[in-house]
């Protein structure tokens, strides 16, 4: 570490604050230090996935050349530099007396535990703190509070349609355009065996991150995932707006069709129509408003072949639930990080660690997450989700694997989405009832089930899909609470009609499954 030059100011970016359109960037200043850092506090929250630590140093290396490129004084430290300092607070007291600055200025964190640590930090009283906005988001953070209540339901629906009436996105003056503002159920096809043909492959990159991986190890920072030396996710600007056009290229013409599907017959297409943005927006090396712009306009552009239910779909993840998300999880934090409204308790089964299970669906979903730390939406929420809420694993643990194993996992984001919508542990904050399915939902929307070792159609015997009877052993544990929310109601008067031998046959396979859950 270089300490031998003063500077008035200090300003630190975080890994997550790689946004080279922020104001901060404007001009050059010659009193101006700016401090990247590899902290040991960030790698050990919880365990990470390897490719999940690799891309988020890469792309703040890069960001930190890119501006010392343009001009700016930057101070990169990587984990040998940062060894000596346990947390964020004690590094900042230390850079702040070495380098004799008079003023500290930070980016409003999106995580509640950093924006803590750095509203605590005390630095010498001649020292100004100042924080500014993170300039990324499209609701500015002042208005969460008119748009979110703490422990109310908001429709994402309608916080959704007022986003699009705000920003004039997809709109035919104060209507929507094309007559509906979502065109969801068009979003629900298989993939039969002549569109597995047709995915596109992922576009990739290719980074020596051996530096990084020898780092990790040379500090003992705990990891798990697929070890690599060659990380395949875009780092910086340049690599995120190819991805950005070989998304609108490739993959929008048929987004919003395939958004749900799932197949395993297909390695090389592992991430189908989706995007794999959500890095490189989460780390703020793309504005969402760019995305979407680039998007849209690509759309106007090709309505030949981009229907409007695959754009509106894309906008919708954006503009509505990402900023949705966000939305709730400030207007409840710290008490969502704690809510467990279904009482769940059981540990999570080491097959998350490995993908070593019968079942394929999971089989499928976690070594995929294992080889790229990356799995699609419905693959996090009606596979191992459903998975995790069916068998009763504690939050807590279901948050520290979602964590710790997506590329795009940042506690705004993940919690909101594992704890609430995956887990209703939040008793129905996000979503107004559980996500929960049997094996037929999976069947439907994939081909795991024909390459399966259990029977999807079966529900009581040895070899019969566990999803059916953890289905209806969930729904029947918690029935009082459920019963009398109109959109289940239906699924009690279904098992009621069941015959008394049947009903006992199918919990007794779920107890089954329960007790015998490593082994399934
Ligand atoms: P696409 O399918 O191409 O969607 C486009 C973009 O929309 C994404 O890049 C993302 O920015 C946004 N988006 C879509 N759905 C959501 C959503 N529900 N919440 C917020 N943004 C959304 N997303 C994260 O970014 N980080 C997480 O840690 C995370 N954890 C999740 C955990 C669970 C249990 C579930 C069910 C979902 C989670 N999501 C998370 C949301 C979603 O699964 C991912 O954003 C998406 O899979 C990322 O892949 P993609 O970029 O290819 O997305
Ligand atoms: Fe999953 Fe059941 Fe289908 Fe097997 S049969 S892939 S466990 S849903």
């Amino acid at each position: 570490m270089v300490l031998n030059k003063q500077y008035k100011r200090l300003r630190l970016v975080l890994g997550d604050q790689l946004n080279a359109s922020h104001s901060w960037f404007k001009q050059k200043d010659k009193d101006t230090l700016y401090i990247i850092a590899e902290l040991h506090q960030e790698t050990l929250y919880v365990k990470h996935h390897c490719q999940k630590i690799c891309a988020f140093f890469a792309a703040m290396q890069s960001f930190a050349k890119a501006l010392e490129k343009a001009g700016h004084h930057i101070l990169y430290l990587d984990l040998d530099d940062t060894v000596g300092y346990k947390s964020l607070p004690q590094l900042l007291k230390h850079l702040a007396t070495n380098y004799k600055i008079s003023e500290f200025e930070y980016q409003q964190p999106d995580e509640y535990r950093l924006l803590t640590q750095l509203a605590e930090l005390k630095l010498d009283k001649q020292i100004t703190i100042r924080m500014c906005d993170s300039e990324h988001f499209l609701l500015p953070f002042s208005e969460i509070k008119d748009y979110f209540k703490k422990d109310k339901h908001h429709k994402m629906e309608f916080f959704y349609r007022k986003m699009r009436q705000r920003f004039t996105i997809l709109m035919d003056e104060d209507q929507p355009l094309g007559g509906q503002w979502n065109y969801d159920a068009q979003n629900r096809n298989k993939l039969k065996q002549n569109h597995i043909e047709d995915i596109p492959s992922p576009l990739t990159f290719n980074h020596d991150v051996s530096p990084i991986m020898d780092r990790l190890r040379r500090h003992k920072v705990p990891f798990f995932g697929s070890e690599t030396n060659t990380l395949i996710w875009p780092v910086n600007r340049k690599q995120a707006l190819k991805l950005l056009d070989y998304f609108c290229t490739c993959c929008l013409p048929k987004f919003g069709t395939f958004q749900d599907a799932m197949t395993c017959q297909s390695k090389h297409q592992w991430s189908l129509y989706h995007s794999r943005l959500s890095f490189v927006i989460n780390a703020k090396i793309l504005h969402p408003m760019q995305v979407l712009e680039k998007a849209v306009d690509h759309y106007y552009r090709h309505q030949q072949t981009i229907s409007i239910a695959q754009i509106e779909g894309f906008v919708r993840q954006i503009l509505g639930w990402r900023e949705y998300i966000r939305g709730v999880y400030w207007a409840n934090m710290p008490a969502y990080a704690g809510k467990n409204h279904l009482n769940a308790k059981r540990a999570l089964p080491k097959y998350f660690w490995t993908g070593n299970t019968k079942m394929r669906c999971m089989q499928s979903a976690i070594q995929q997450s294992l080889d790229y730390s990356y799995a699609h939406h419905i693959q996090r929420l009606m596979v191992t989700g459903n998975f995790c809420l069916l068998t009763g694993i504690d939050p807590k643990a279901v948050d520290d694997w979602y964590l710790g194993v997506y590329i795009d996992a940042i506690e705004w984001v993940e919690m909101p989405n594992t704890r609430g919508m995956s887990q209703f542990a939040d008793g129905g904050i996000v979503a107004t009832k559980p996500y929960t399915a049997g094996g037929n939902y999976i069947h439907k929307m994939s081909d795991y089930c024909q390459h399966c070792h259990y029977k999807v159609k079966e529900k009581v015997n040895d070899n019969a899909c566990p999803f059916n009877s953890l289905y209806w052993h969930f729904m029947i544990q918690h029935r009082k609470q459920f019963e009398k929310n109109p959109r289940i109601g239906m699924v009690y008067r279904n098992w009621d009609k069941q015959a008394q031998e049947q009903q006992q046959a199918t919990i007794q396979r779920a107890r089954w499954c329960l007790k015998n859950i490593e082994k399934l």
